[in-house]
């Protein structure tokens, strides 16, 4: 679903981040008849969902005894916000204007004045952009050890943990509950982390540490098996057979756009006031891991997008600037749940359908159909899918049956995910009369895919 605000509209409030802090604050807005505009993000500082989107199960999160996949609450989050009311425009602010009230926050070129704003725009964890990092991503690489340590192809393995901070030590000692012995590996001769964290890692026989070491190269099959350390002189050094590796090595706070217009610190996050989510702007407060370089976990970040919409409420009646919307009916509808794609066979398969999933549909669409033809693969745990299906439907409604789509989901139809040369999800090909065109790996921007099949008709 997309709302846009309306050039020359005045907004209350908008929130910029879909992660557990930007949806949560849309949704105590919303419930406080804000009519709150929220900015998804798109592929500037990760996708829709943030973190979570890319990790498996969350069995931290209070309320979800048997756990629940990331991607899956991050569903659940937005699908609340949305029912109370949160539109949701599904692209990256490309600016952000603090200098004067009203403030701007620029989408797709177009401006949105707002009397408030919620900057929720998350951390990205660095990664070391290592040969086949983006292969074995979920595939081996993680990185959360809390989120994604008790992951069954962990259990009972040899794990490794990069980085020498607190994160690292902390994510090495959780470790070892799962893994059969964790490597902590380290690129100088000591630890940052405080002492009490690196006295604790020293002491568990089941962690060694190998100072002086970067990663060199990753094997594997489709799941990572095996690693290559280097020494301090770049040279290979020792080869570790794990099935798991955790990047512990920092966080980039998402502020690029707020760069010289609101005090950052010295790894480039939000300042905000002590014990609050205000920053140094009126009516401009901040939530979750964008202003937070301690906690970062998705309970605390929906703590904190709670914190930052109550504030935001209470600033826009206390300087008398809102302009609530009346709810009706009292009570909203339910939730919308996510679409299922429909496996069809020879019986159900429709030559005109805009999207239909399994091989029968796309054996007979790639022989018979003369229109472009959409083909992504999937796997039901991938988040990035999660955010890419929904626009790619969308992009098949606007073209109104011009083109068509399938769904492969590899763990069905991994056959044909290996015939068609896919290794990972989501991949996008593009066909026409059954001919490659364009193949995508990864979330794409909405407009270049349907450029690309503009292009063909
Ligand atoms: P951090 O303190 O910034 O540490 C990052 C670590 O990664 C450092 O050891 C750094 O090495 C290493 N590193 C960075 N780039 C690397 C690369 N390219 N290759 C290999 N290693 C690399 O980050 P953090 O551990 O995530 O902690 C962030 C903040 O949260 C800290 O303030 C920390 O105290 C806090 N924290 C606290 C707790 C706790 O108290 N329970 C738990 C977690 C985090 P160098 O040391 O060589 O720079």
């Amino acid at each position: 679903m997309e709302a846009s605000s309306a050039e020359g509209t005045l907004e209350n409030l908008v929130v910029v981040g879909s992660g557990p802090a930007g949806y949560t604050a849309a949704l105590y807005a919303a419930r406080a008849n804000l009519n709150p505009l929220l900015i998804t993000g798109y592929q500037d500082g990760g996708i829709p969902g943030g973190q979570l989107m890319t990790t498996t199960h969350v069995e931290n999160f209070p309320g979800f005894p048997d756990g629940i996949l990331g991607p899956e609450l991050m569903d659940r989050m937005r699908s609340q916000a949305v029912r109370w009311g949160t539109r949701l425009i599904e692209a990256d602010a490309t600016a952000i204007d603090l200098s004067k009230r009203p403030y701007l926050v620029q989408v797709d070129d177009v401006d949105i004045a707002c009397q408030s704003l919620i900057i929720a725009t998350g951390a990205s964890a660095n990664r070391l952009g290592i040969a086949d990092e983006e292969k074995y991503w979920s595939h081996g690489i993680s990185a959360c050890a809390i989120c994604d340590g008790a992951t069954p192809q962990f259990r009972n393995e040899q794990l490794a943990v990069v980085g020498g901070g607190d994160s690292a030590c902390e994510e090495a000692v959780y470790l070892t509950k799962y893994g059969s012995h964790v490597h902590l590996i380290v690129r100088r001769g000591s630890l940052r982390a405080s002492k009490a964290m690196a006295d604790r890692v020293l002491a568990n026989p089941q962690i060694t540490v190998h100072w002086n070491r970067s990663l060199g190269s990753l094997s594997g099959s489709d799941w990572l098996e095996q690693l290559t350390l280097l020494d301090a002189a770049g040279e290979p050094a020792e080869t570790l057979a794990v099935r798991g590796i955790f990047y512990a090595i920092g966080h980039t706070p998402n502020t690029r756009l707020l760069k010289d217009q609101l005090p950052l610190d010295g790894k480039g996050y939000l300042i905000t006031t002590a014990g609050s989510p205000a920053t140094a702007k009126e009516g401009v407060f901040a939530a979750g891991d964008v202003a937070d370089a301690q906690w970062r976990q998705a309970i605390t970040a929906a703590a904190s997008g709670c914190q930052a919409a109550l504030a935001a409420e209470r600033w826009l009646s206390e300087n008398d600037l809102a302009i609530t919307t009346a709810r009706q009916p009292v009570d909203p509808v339910a939730a919308e749940q996510p679409i299922k794609t429909l496996e069809v066979t020879e019986a159900d398969f429709d030559q005109d359908a805009l999207w239909q999933g399994g091989s029968y549909a796309l054996r007979r669409l790639y022989h018979e159909s003369k229109k472009p033809l959409l083909v992504i693969y999937t796997s039901p745990d991938c988040g990035p899918c999660h955010v890419f299906k929904p626009q790619l439907r969308r992009i098949l409604n606007e073209l109104a049956g011009a083109a068509q789509g399938v769904e492969i989901n590899m763990n069905e139809d991994n056959q044909i995910a290996s015939q068609a040369g896919v290794t990972g999800t989501p991949t996008l090909q593009l066909f026409l009369n059954k001919e490659l065109k364009q193949q995508w790996r990864g979330v794409q921007q909405r407009s270049s895919v349907k450029a690309a099949i503009e292009a063909l008709l």
